[in-house]
This record gives C-alpha cells, structure tokens and sequence, in this order.
C-alpha cells in the first residue's frame, strides 16, 4: 500500500518521542528526559483524516557524538531523504539552532517538504526564534507537545504541508475498451496461487479503467529454443484480440517478443512500468544505458535488485544480465546487491547501476536510492531498459514509445 512517509527529526530530548505519542495518541515511543532515549528508530502505520495512510518515522537525535551516535546520524539523514514530509521540533529552552538549521538545509537539500515544531518548555515559547532559518510562518508552530488539545493544530500544519499531488497512474496511455495483452512466462521461481506484484497492479489498473486485460503464459524454454508451434501460438492469438492497444511483457521475454510480433503492435515491459511509476523518471533509466555506452572497458557495474527472492538456473538479475554485460565487455567487472544491501555499498565506485522493477520497496526507498547515486552522477537504467537496449536501439525505441505520448 502507497503510504505517505512523514518523520520527525531534532536533537536529543527535542520532543520528538513526545510528538510521536500525541500524534498516534497511544505510547509508541519511550518518553525520558535521558537524552539519546531513541536508540534507534520507531515507525508506526496509521491514517490521518484528510491525509490517509502514513507511516511515521520517530528517529534519534542527530547531534550524538559517540561513534554509534554517528552511525544513528547516518540513518536518520538516509530516512529524511525517504520522507515525503520532514518534521524538524525542537525544545524552546535551547540557546542556538545549528541542529535544527542543519535539518532545515537537509530538507531544503533534497527538495523535501518540511515544518517546524517548537516544544514549548514549561509552557515557555522561545522568543528569537528568528535564528531558524529558511522557513516561514506557515511552516511553523510553537505548542507544548504534552498537551492533547494541541494535537488538531499539529494536525492541520501537517495536513497543509504534506504533497497532495495526485498518485501516478499506473498505467497512463490507457484506453477505454481497448485491450492490453500481459505476456507471463512462468517458470519454477514464480510463486504458486498469485501472479507478481507487478502483473496483479496491471490487471486491476486496466481493468478498473473499463479496458480488457488478457493475460498469455509464455513458454519462454521453447520459446528460445525456437519452437514454431509457440511461436505460433502468441502471433495467431494475438492477432484475434479486439482493440490492442499494447502488449506489456516481462523483461526477460522481450528479445522474443520483440521478434514476433509486428512493430504496428506497441510493446512496453513491466519493469518500465514499474520504474516510471514509482519514480515519473523514466527518461532518467532510459539516459542512463545511453551515457554508460560512452564508458570505456574496466568498468564496474552494480547488478541490484530490491528483494532477496529464490532464484532459479537461467535468473535474470544473476545470469541473464551478466552474460549480455560480459559478451559486451569481458573486462567488466560485475557486483551484486539484494534486498537492503543496497544501503551498506559505497556506491561511488560504479559506473553503472542496473535496477530491478523495484516492486518489493517503496517508491520513496527507490527515488532515495536514486538520490544517492545522482550525488555522484551514476547513470542508473533499469532491467527491461538494458535488456531492451541490449536487443537493438529498435527495441529500445519500441519499448519507450507508449509512456512519451
Ligand atoms: S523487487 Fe525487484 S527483484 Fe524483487 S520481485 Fe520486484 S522486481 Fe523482482
């Protein structure tokens, strides 16, 4: 479920515990006035009327200097860059506000939509709060965060400031009583009694559009070995589907798929629609495969993808992609990540980044993901790009043509 990611940050024993529990209105979090109490950090689910389902982050300060205090640091500035609305409180007793300016520019930063809460101390506000910088009134609120009645007030400042924008449509080349043809290809990996995460989001969103979602199980083994029968199969019921408006197919499949069937029929994979949902930067993958031709030999290139599922003898991630790479280039130099390993890399070392679809993380775990590399300028592309890219720049063309309409 989309949920919007809201955080509260500070110093220690700013309040933010103390916010946590007034605004879930139960003791989710520890409340001490020992300060580093937040040993690490605290997320609750719940919904707020006007806003919908949240996931809330309580995270520890960042002004703890012990080593572990760093590494506490070093986490909650990747969570801020996740959140979709950052909360910086602070209490009012405080002489200076470099914590809470930091937080401020982080925010700024990576173009976050933050406000500011002064915990008033002993029902004392602080009066030169004019040493916060960057925000204005309306991002601001002084209240004591230990009464209740204060709560609606959060409430409205945190409801004004969270992006309304509405969720990206799926898929958004989508026409009324036309027909979208999925191409499945089951093979021992795929999980019994369900369909993936992405193929289920493309049948629901065709058909709550009032437009036909029909689905193929392609025998991918006979279809690389070059079986006509199969062949056969996809070209002939293809060609009765009333109204195709396009075929989406899974990225391993395109080589074939893309030989088959005739180029009048618009074709698009399901990791592109996956990426250009969660992050609307489809142009960003499709850039990063053309900058990353232009790299000589020696590269290094990191293979990640964002779960750790079981994987089978002819696995996309693991030996299809590699091959395609090392035919390409046997001076390449390949890395693996799965699941959060991700987030321990020192990523600055790649030349090029190959994303899976993504559809295990959220789209803020993702777009951070993409954060970090564009810090060092990383093309990143994405499976059904590179293994469209690696078919031919018509294949490329083919399966980026239905998302520029
Ligand atoms: S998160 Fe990535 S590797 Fe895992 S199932 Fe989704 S697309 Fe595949």
């Amino acid at each position: 479920m989309k949920r919007v990611e809201i955080g509260i940050f500070g110093r220690m024993n700013a309040g933010k515990s103390t916010l946590m529990n007034l605004l879930t209105q139960q003791e989710t979090s520890i409340v001490d006035p020992t300060p580093g109490t937040t040993a690490d950090h605290k997320i609750t689910l719940f919904e707020l009327h006007g806003i919908g389902p949240c996931k809330l982050f309580d995270t520890p300060g960042i002004d703890e200097s012990s080593k572990l205090g760093q590494k506490k640091r070093q986490k909650v500035i990747q969570t801020l860059k996740e959140c979709d609305l950052v909360i910086i409180t602070y209490p009012s007793n405080i002489k200076e506000c470099r914590v809470e300016n930091e937080l401020i520019s982080l925010a700024i930063k990576f173009k976050k939509h933050f406000i500011v809460i002064q915990n008033r101390i002993n029902g004392i506000a602080l009066e030169n709060n004019n040493i916060l910088l960057n925000h204005t009134d309306k991002q601001f609120i002084s209240a004591d965060l230990r009464q209740r009645e204060n709560r609606g007030n959060l409430l409205e400042l945190i409801e004004n400031h969270v992006n309304h924008e509405k969720a990206n449509k799926l898929l958004p080349f989508l026409k009324r009583h036309h027909s979208y043809l999925l191409i499945i290809p089951m093979d021992e990996e795929t999980p019994e009694k369900r369909l993936l995460r992405p193929q289920n989001m493309a049948l629901e969103e065709i058909t709550r559009n009032w437009a036909y979602a029909i689905t193929f199980r392609l025998d991918l083994k006979k279809a690389r070995e070059g079986d006509k029968r199969e062949r056969d199969r996809l070209v002939n019921f293809t060609q009765q589907i009333p109204n195709l408006d396009v075929v989406i197919t899974d990225s391993q499949a395109i080589d074939i798929v893309h030989d088959w069937l005739p180029n009048s029929i618009s074709l698009t994979t399901f990791s592109i629609m996956m990426i250009q949902h969660a992050t609307q930067r489809l142009s960003l993958f499709y850039n990063g495969i053309k900058k990353w031709q232009r790299v000589k030999s020696h590269e290094k290139v990191l293979i990640c993808e964002a779960c750790n599922h079981s994987r089978i003898q002819e696995d996309i991630g693991t030996i299809q992609i590699p091959k395609i790479l090392l035919k390409k280039n046997p001076d390449i130099q390949i890395d693996f990540s799965f699941g959060r390993e991700f987030e321990e890399l020192s990523i600055e070392q790649y030349d090029l980044v190959i994303h899976c679809g993504g559809c295990m993380i959220s789209s803020q775990k993702l777009n951070r993901r993409i954060i970090d590399l564009e810090r060092f300028n990383i093309p990143i592309t994405n499976y059904g790009i590179f293994l469209s890219w690696a078919k031919g720049q018509d294949a490329l063309d083919r399966v980026i043509e239905p998302w520029t309409e």
